[in-house]
């Protein structure tokens, strides 16, 4: 079937360490169908591709469409990938190892699959369709579980010689400051991701009354939207940790802006755009005292636009240039 716009569909899929969300796209980028599964992080690879294709088949069922009215498709997973070959070399979080999702899912589904970096796909997507939309410099941040970066620059992605460049979190903002899952110590993950936050709440709570971290104790862990309800409900150490986040954040960011310039800093992520304008402001007044290379403010900081649908529409994006470039 031909869908309104021309082209045919593609599906465009966000692997996360927590859900999986798949999504038909239409040629002219319209969400026309949408999909959402917890993933089955320690089951392994069949398991997660297993509820990959309940999520694309929820999501086609939504648009009225069926498999093979698909075109192609793309899928932004946790890494490190093998980019080419569509395979996961590892990931903690999924408990997967030389995983090929992406030939897996191509042979289920009948159609070509792109497979590439989570965060470069929802940096991608909203360079294309959200806040970065027009711009040709962007730097994007996802504050949630992790810290991950996104940097674009005359239009195409800086990935480095090594093809992973963009691991922002793991900028060392103070020496010799918390240990890092990555091993080393002082990384701004360490200090702004969901995780560094957690860990912080939950052992203030143990000194003095702190409700959050009573809560996040209670259930297992931290939710963006409790985050955001505690600082809203003037909860003083809630405050003070997201200030604290705000304030490194701003340090890595700023020393980024420093060397790359870009005409825009988007920050997305789950916990950034749950504390949305408020941590915005305080990262971009952090990020400015560090930057010298802007004296007239011309550099913009925004939230990410797209929220929820940054990875599905990227990977979709992935998945038509594909297909264009044959
Ligand atoms: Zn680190």
């Amino acid at each position: 079937m031909t869908v309104q716009g021309g082209g045919p569909p593609v599906i465009g899929v966000d692997l996360g360490g927590t859900k999986i969300m798949a999504a038909v796209v239409a040629d002219d980028n319209r969400i026309l169908g949408r999909g959402k599964r917890n993933t089955p992080a320690k089951e392994g690879g069949p398991a997660i591709l297993k509820t990959m294709l309940e999520c694309v088949d929820e999501a086609l069922e939504q648009s009225g469409l069926k498999r093979g009215d698909l075109a192609a498709g793309g899928i932004g997973s946790p890494g490190p990938l093998d980019v080419d070959a569509g395979v996961i070399l590892f990931s903690a979080n999924l408990s997967v190892k030389n995983y090929p999702v992406g030939p897996e899912l191509s042979s289920a589904l009948g159609i070509p699959i792109k497979v590439q970096n989570d965060v470069r796909v929802g940096g991608y997507g909203e360079f294309m369709l959200g806040a970065g939309r027009g711009y040709g410099d962007v730097l994007a941040a996802f504050v949630g579980t992790g810290i991950g970066g996104c940097l674009i620059q005359n239009g195409r992605i800086v990935a480095g010689s090594t093809n992973n460049a963009g691991e922002i979190g793991h900028i060392v903002v103070k020496a010799g400051g918390p240990r890092c899952g990555c091993g080393n110590n002082g990384c701004m993950e360490a200090f702004a991701s969901k995780t560094a936050l957690s860990n912080r709440l939950v052992k203030a709570a143990k000194k003095r009354s702190c409700p959050l971290g009573d809560k996040i104790q209670r259930k297992g862990r931290l939710k963006s939207g409790d985050l955001a309800q505690a600082v809203r409900d003037k909860d003083e150490i809630a405050i003070r940790e997201v200030e604290r986040a705000a304030y490194y954040l701003g340090l890595g960011l700023g020393g980024l802006v420093n060397v790359f310039g870009p005409q825009i800093v988007v920050i997305g992520g789950g916990m950034a755009l749950a504390l949305g304008q408020p941590f915005l402001e305080r990262i971009t007044a952090s990020a400015r005292l560090q930057i010298i290379t802007d004296p007239t403010h011309c550099i913009k900081f925004a939230l990410a636009g797209l929220g929820d649908d940054a990875g599905v529409l990227g990977a979709s994006l992935y998945a038509r240039e594909m297909l264009a470039q044959g």
